[in-house]
């Protein structure tokens, strides 16, 4: 028998991150990864947030000779596709001026392929002391009196330990342990990409700082568009409640666009793999731990509710459980009651922060870019209105403002319940009922606002006297 404090099933962000940190509380502590390497099974990039850097002191460390693959994304494009599949406008977007975090003011994300990231950041953890065991497929849990004590390989080998199920959304950690059967139909997505190559100045001189799109559409739900180093990848995903065709064909209505189609043409890109995984999204994780196991990243249902980005709540999540293991170690006690203060812990990160408004971020992405013919079918006619509205000169102006003004009334049954069902119980989760009884009267809004009724009243001091 293989003696361990912390056995971690996983080799992912999440895993890899546990491990780290195990060892460098001097805890005993062994990681499992499937595939030869890390990163070898995994999708094929993905998006770093500035949050990552925040919490994380190591990802300063992070440069392109160790993940040649990076790409800064400085601004994003967000493409509106209608009715008739066609893209009827785009605006490019950068960070805005209420971002506060110094870093993020310049980039929304770095891209990075998992193949370069997932292996160096499991070298902070062999770094620190952790063992990592490739090419080992943990099969089972090892239970003694019905309880959990640790892991089995398909070789028989024997593992004992806490266990970390850090095993991605099919997680046999959450399976043998009884803390799920399998995702609900509105707890998981189904999400396919399509990865290309091409010349990095390609990319550059065709994108330049514009590494990231989101195609906003009524005939196919939002899909993403990622651009690395030398490569870019085309992605889109939905609920297992919405498919009514094979996703390939919703994937196909992407790339097939003709706007789509000159892009890849102008950047001389050749399509080189396709892959289909699961991805957790919902409101609320439940179930994350048991006797001796903690579940972390994807097999815990920790993907942001609103946008999915699973690597920062991944490895949150994993500080969230060391720190808890650690404890309940020392306290000599690994049992379900004492290991719920694991649930407290990530409550308290801004992974948990996400999540206290996460039925309503879930539900109204769902509601919106994720119901193409519901929604997005009325919402992109509408806010092409008003902005391509404006750019017109086939009147005079006061005649398009009325012309648009007709036309957006038109929305309107659509847009308000829209409105009421989902934009005001967010609002309501986020600002808190009082915050929202506020912003309908507009008397309270004055006495909660100092700042507007100071600046109201240095305006009216400012203003020029009738005798000036
Ligand atoms: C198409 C797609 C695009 C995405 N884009 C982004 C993005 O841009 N930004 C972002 O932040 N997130 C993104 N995500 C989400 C992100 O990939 C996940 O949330 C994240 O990978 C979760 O990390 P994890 O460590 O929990 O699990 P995983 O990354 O899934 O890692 C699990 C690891 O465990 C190994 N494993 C599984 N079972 C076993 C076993 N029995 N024995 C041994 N090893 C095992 C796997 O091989 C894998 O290496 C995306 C997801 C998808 C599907």
């Amino acid at each position: 028998m293989n003696e361990y404090d912390i056995v971690i099933v996983g080799a992912g962000p999440g895993g890899s991150t546990a491990a780290k940190e195990a060892a460098e509380k001097g805890l005993k502590t062994i990681f499992f990864e499937r595939g030869r390497k890390p990163g070898n099974k995994n999708s094929s990039g993905t998006g770093l947030g500035p949050r990552l850097w925040r919490e994380f002191d190591f990802m300063k460390e992070i440069n392109s000779d160790d993940c040649p693959s990076i790409r800064e994304g400085r601004a994003a494009r967000n493409y509106m596709i209608d009715n008739d599949g066609k893209v009827t406008g785009y605006i490019m977007t950068t960070p805005t001026a209420s971002v506060e975090y110094e870093p993020a003011k310049s980039w929304i994300t770095l891209n990075c392929y998992r193949s370069d990231f997932d292996p160096w950041l499991a070298k902070y953890a062999t770094d620190a002391g952790a063992e990592l065991k490739t090419s080992t497929l943990i099969t089972g849990l090892l239970k003694e009196d019905g309880k959990v004590v640790g892991v089995i390989d398909e070789k028989g080998e024997k593992y004992r330990g806490l266990v970390i199920g850090a095993d991605g959304a099919v997680s046999m950690v959450a399976q043998q342990s009884g803390l799920r059967k399998r995702w609900g139909q509105k707890q998981v997505t189904l999400t396919l990409q399509y990865d290309f190559e091409c010349s990095a100045s390609k990319i550059d001189d065709v994108m330049g700082d514009e590494a990231l799109a989101v195609w906003w559409s009524a005939t196919f739900p939002a899909a993403y568009q990622v651009f690395f180093n030398s490569s870019f990848h085309i992605g889109l995903g939905n609920w297992m409640t919405w498919w009514d065709k094979n996703p390939v064909h919703y994937l196909n209505k992407v790339i097939n666009l003709d706007y789509m189609q000159r892009l890849i043409r102008v950047l001389e890109a050749k399509p080189r793999e396709f892959q289909a995984h699961l991805l957790p999204w919902m409101g609320t994780p439940e179930n994350t731990h048991t006797d001796n196991v903690i579940l972390i990243g994807d097999a815990g249902g920790f993907p942001c509710p609103l946008e999915a980005e699973g690597i920062y709540p991944a490895m949150v999540t994993a500080r969230a459980a060391i720190d808890a293991a650690a404890e309940a170690i020392s306290a000599g006690d690994t049992s379900k009651d004492f290991l719920s203060i694991y649930d407290m812990k990530w409550k308290a990160t801004s992974v948990g922060e996400d999540f206290k408004s996460g039925p309503e971020l879930q539900s109204i992405w769902m509601a919106l870019p994720f119901s193409p013919r519901k929604s997005m079918s009325w919402f992109v006619p509408m806010f092409m209105e008003i902005l391509g509205g404006i750019i017109d000169w086939s009147e005079p102006h006061p005649v398009r403002i009325r012309q648009i003004a007709r036309s957006l009334k038109k929305y309107l049954p659509q847009a308000v319940p829209f409105i009421m069902q989902e934009v005001l119980p967010l609002l309501t989760s986020v600002l808190g009922e009082e915050k929202m009884e506020m912003l309908t009267d507009p008397a309270k809004l004055m006495a909660e606002m100092p700042e507007i009724q100071e600046a109201m009243m240095q305006a009216f001091m400012d203003a020029p006297k009738e005798e000036d």
